[in-house]
């Protein structure tokens, strides 16, 4: 190991101590960390006044108590959370995740991510992430009103439209985003449009919003197989999750000629090979927020429901994980590359693990990591502060035209970075490095603070 590995080694190694019981935040930090070695041995400024240490640790971390009362007029508790990870390129810009599985840590991990997400959209946003370990699921319409409006009493002073911008991610989408930002309103009274985005098109939100991320992932892909010379027509996707990411992704697939074999939910996959029905689907989600599991009573033959077991047994040309964190492991890798698999591209926040990650990586199967793959959701995100910002609202055309534009110029910096620091094709290390010196350059300006 040469002395600036080493450095960044220890360097990790503080992190994981500081930040005990933590495993996705380490893990996200060990996967940029070790793609740091080659700018800094070429760039040793980058590693001067602690700026890596400083870039490991979130500015600000809020934790917070917010009390609702539920139908059964019971009061119940949950924790808030908002990390202020990195405001270099402008205010702190992420989502909010409601899930059982929300702790500090994996915010922590998502703010991380975000940092260097937000950098590689080209757009001037900081990276944070919040969220609660409150579970939407089985709640009414009240009950979530009511939670929102409690998060919401806490969280306003901590956020505004130059300051920290939250939109939805697991668990959050426009309904959650609408409850929110009225209690905000009333509080401040002040209508702040560009204090959070994924808004309701009537209130200042941005067309093409919702379908963005799923997009944008698919734009990402159609990058990567154009440069080996193919596409998506005829190719079999697999895609996990049935939220938004995935429905979306699932469009823009169909619309570019490929075929949707399969989706999931937390419950289980179901398998189509007629090509899955998305207008069902959206049906069954977007409109009942019922299971996936009542796709197959739906559709009648042809189709298959599996309760357990993985969505990744299934033979696909490409696999677009877009469900959650570590969804996809190494014995998911190992199938899906003797299955053939041409191009793994994360919808999701780190969907991969690192073990399967590295499988892709020596099968020489195309790999698109979260932080470039799904940086279309952001982005339009920021696009919808721009029109906030102007009082404008653009056409669906024209916003999907320049999300599209910022997900090829992604694609572009990832790759060629990745070249330039002797990995072609590498788009993991392209990523890191090009998201990561953005954020570095604007915090050496600024000097240590
Ligand atoms: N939650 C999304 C993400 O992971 C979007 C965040 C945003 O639009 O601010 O990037």
């Amino acid at each position: 190991m040469n002395t600036v590995d080493e450095k960044l080694q220890s360097i990790l190694a503080t992190v994981v101590h500081r930040n005990a019981g933590e495993p996705e935040f380490h893990q996200a930090a060990r996967e940029v960390l070790e793609s740091l070695g080659r700018v800094i041995a070429r760039n040793p400024e980058y590693s001067a006044d602690a700026l890596i240490e400083r870039i490991c640790e979130p500015e600000r971390q809020i934790i917070f108590r917010v009390p609702w009362i539920d139908d059964n007029n019971e009061v119940q508790i949950n924790r808030g959370f908002r990390v202020q990870f990195n405001s270099a390129l402008g205010p702190y810009k992420g989502g909010i995740r409601f899930h059982p599985s929300v702790n500090v840590g994996i915010i922590k991990f998502l703010g991380f991510e975000q940092t260097f997400k937000n950098a590689l959209t080209g757009m001037p946003i900081g990276g944070g992430k919040g969220g609660s370990d409150f579970d939407p699921k089985g709640r009414s319409d009240r009950e979530i009103m009511r939670f929102c409006q409690s998060f919401m009493i806490e969280l306003h002073r901590h956020i505004g439209e130059y300051v920290d911008v939250p939109a939805g991610d697991i668990g959050v989408g426009a309904r959650e985003i609408g409850y929110m930002f009225g209690m905000y309103k009333r509080l401040n009274n002040r209508f702040e449009a560009g204090v959070l985005t994924g808004k309701g098109l009537v209130y200042g939100g941005s067309r093409a919003r919702k379908e963005a991320t799923g997009f944008g992932t698919v734009f990402f892909v159609r990058s990567m197989l154009a440069l080996k010379g193919t596409d998506f027509d005829g190719k079999r996707c697999v895609v996990s999750g049935s939220g938004n990411v995935a429905i979306y992704a699932m469009e823009k697939v169909l619309s570019l000629g490929g075929k949707v074999i399969a989706c999931s939910d937390s419950g289980g996959y179901v398998v189509d090979e007629n090509g899955i029905d998305l207008d069902l689907i959206k049906q069954i989600k977007e409109v009942k927020r019922g299971r996936i599991s009542e796709y197959v009573a739906l559709k009648g033959d042809g189709c298959s429901y599996v309760k357990a077991g993985s969505i990744w047994d299934v033979p696909c040309d490409i696999a677009l994980p877009c469900a959650t964190q570590n969804e996809l492991h190494g014995g998911d890798a190992k199938t899906l590359i003797e299955n053939g698999v041409i191009a793994v591209a994360e919808g999701a926040n780190m969907p991969c693990t690192p073990e399967a990650v590295q499988m892709f990586k020596q099968a020489g199967t195309l790999f698109a990591p979260g932080k470039a793959a799904n940086a279309g959701g952001v982005a339009t995100s920021a696009l919808e502060m721009q029109q906030n910002a102007s009082r404008d609202s653009w056409s669906f055309a024209k916003t999907e035209s320049r999300l599209e534009e910022i997900m090829i110029n992604i694609h572009d910096a990832c790759n060629e970075t990745a070249e330039e620091y002797g990995a072609p094709g590498d788009y993991v290390l392209g990523a890191n490095i090009a998201g990561f010196v953005r954020v570095a350059e604007a915090m050496r300006a600024m000097g240590v603070i």
